[in-house]
């Protein structure tokens, strides 16, 4: 037993995450797959790293020194359940098992119940930045058992990704049990929400400036330099710049306008929907994507009418930069909406998740990397219990200051016939967050007169009903009586 660590799985992000282990000083790499070759394909390729093979379960589990400490990252589902149960026949209490795959968090939760009773940790890991990210730096976010985060958290840190303002590794314990997968899942979803923006703004200035795709490429290399600087901003530039080798077009403009989703976007939202938290702006950016690949209804409606004319803004450069402003403001409410499913999920599912570190560890190593998290982990340090990040004094001022240019823009969409579900949404959100009366009492009026739903008063305490449909009077009574 020879290994500090061991990777179940070596196809592209289990052969990655193991060398990047294997590169690090003091670690030993255990290797298995359940095909043998892949393992020794990786053994041919990279003698460099010293790995520790094996072809069989009880090999593997037999090179792993006390506590055993095994990374799966197998196809998620049937594959992790199945990897499972081989480590766990072979584990001793105190061992730790570690599914690095795409969970969903309530497998994770599942799992994690399921071993319990054997003494075997279960950490349920979130790994964010892809093949690259797994090789040379992820951001790692794990849930499971404080006391497995004191064997896995070093090794951990010495392979994540470092947030380049002060080299902290990024990683952290994020909660126990699933908490790891879910704050992962909602990651996905602030990605889904920042590249429709991206996407909108893009389709805004083409449309409305008549601007090539390199062009524009220039523009977000520029907003690049200010409080936009991104991943998703700086790979936005690479994309429209390329031109497509075999018809001299832009690449954009070759590339079928269908978008794909592997889930994660889908699954943000529906349990924001289950926890009752408006993330609007990540629900428009699947639905989004949706809709982009309904080829048959697209082609139905495409004779549909819109504006008569071609729009065209009066003065390109000044509607250059409302489009910045609208883009950072809606930005700030994507996170903001992210941030509140977060909260949400930890309150429900019994998390102590530390917001500012979430923002710390996402400043690295995965798709959302950006600056501005830097913002997001100064407002939970000034405000630990902030109830919105929106309210925090950095965002809203940046708000202040976007607000005309959005509301400019979003109109100008509307009138102009481009569809912006996510910057409209945002600011739709934003006005009624904001609005010191929404037409929700109506809405209560109206469950009271189909359901006798019952509600409140603004003059007093108690629980109100009006008899609809005897003569109308109202008598206070029980909540939801009906
Ligand atoms: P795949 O998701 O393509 O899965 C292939 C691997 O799973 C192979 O090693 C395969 O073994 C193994 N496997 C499948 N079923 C079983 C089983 N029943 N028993 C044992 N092993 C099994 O690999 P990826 O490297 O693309 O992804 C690994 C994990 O990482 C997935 O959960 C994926 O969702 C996640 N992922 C994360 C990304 C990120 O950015 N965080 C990006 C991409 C993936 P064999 O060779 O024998 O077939």
């Amino acid at each position: 037993a020879t290994a500090n660590i061991g990777v179940v799985g070596l196809a592209v992000m289990g052969s990655n995450l193991a060398r990047n282990l294997a590169s690090r000083e003091g670690n030993t790499v255990a290797v298995f797959n359940r095909s043998p070759e892949r393992t020794r394909t990786l053994l041919v390729d990279h003698p460099e790293a010293g790995f520790v093979s094996s072809e069989s379960y009880d090999d593997f589990v037999a090179s792993l020194a006390k506590p055993r400490t095994a990374i799966i990252m197998v196809q998620a589902g049937k594959g992790t359940d199945a990897v499972i149960s081989e480590l766990a026949a072979r584990f001793e209490p105190g061992d730790i098992i570690v599914d690095g795959g795409n969970a969903n968090f309530h497998d994770t939760i599942r799992r994690e119940n399921d071993l319990k009773p054997t003494g075997i940790h279960f950490v349920g890991m979130g790994v964010s930045g892809g093949e690259e990210g797994a090789l040379n730096g992820p951001s790692i976010m794990p849930g499971g058992t404080a006391a497995s985060y004191e064997t896995l958290g070093p090794i951990l840190k010495t392979i994540a990704a470092r947030a380049p303002e002060d080299g902290e590794p990024c990683v952290t314990h994020v909660g126990t049990d699933g908490a790891g997968h879910f704050v992962k899942m909602v990651h996905n979803g602030i990605e889904y929400a920042d590249m429709q923006l991206i996407a909108e703004a893009y389709d805004l200035i083409r449309q409305g400036t008549g601007k090539t795709p390199a062009e524009i490429a220039d523009i977000f290399t520029e907003w690049n330099t200010g409080e936009l600087e991104s991943y998703l901003i700086e790979i936005t530039a690479e994309v429209l710049r390329q031109v497509d080798a075999e018809t001299g077009k832009p690449l954009v403009d070759v590339i079928l306008d269908q978008a794909g989703a592997k889930g994660t976007g889908a699954w943000t939202v529906q349990n924001a929907l289950e926890l009752g938290v408006p993330v609007s702006g990540i629900a428009e950016a699947v639905f989004a994507r949706s809709l982009s690949s309904k080829p048959a209804q697209r082609a139905a409606a495409a004779d549909l009418p819109g504006p008569a004319q071609q729009w065209q803004a009066d003065d390109a450069d000044a509607f250059i930069e409302e489009v910045r402003q609208a883009l950072y403001s809606s930005k700030i409410i994507a996170y903001s909406q992210g941030f509140d499913e977060i909260i949400a999920g930890a309150e429900q599912f019994g998390w102590d998740v530390q917001k500012g570190e979430i923002a710390k560890i996402w400043r690295a190593g995965c798709i959302i990397r950006a600056r501005f998290l830097n913002r997001i982990a100064d407002a939970y340090a000034e405000d630990p219990s902030l109830v919105a990040l929106v309210v925090a004094p950095y965002f809203r001022n940046a708000v202040v200051e976007g607000e005309p240019a959005w509301r400019k823009v979003v109109a100008t969409a509307a009138l102009a016939g481009i569809p912006t579900p996510a910057f409209s949404s945002s600011l739709a959100y934003y006005d009624g967050l904001r609005a010191p009366r929404l037409p929700a009492a109506l809405i209560q009026g109206q469950r009271d007169f189909f359901g006798a739903h019952t509600y409140k008063r603004v003059d007093k305490d108690g629980v109100f009903h009006t008899l609809w449909s005897g003569d109308r009077t109202e008598i206070e009574t029980e909540p939801s009586w009906h």
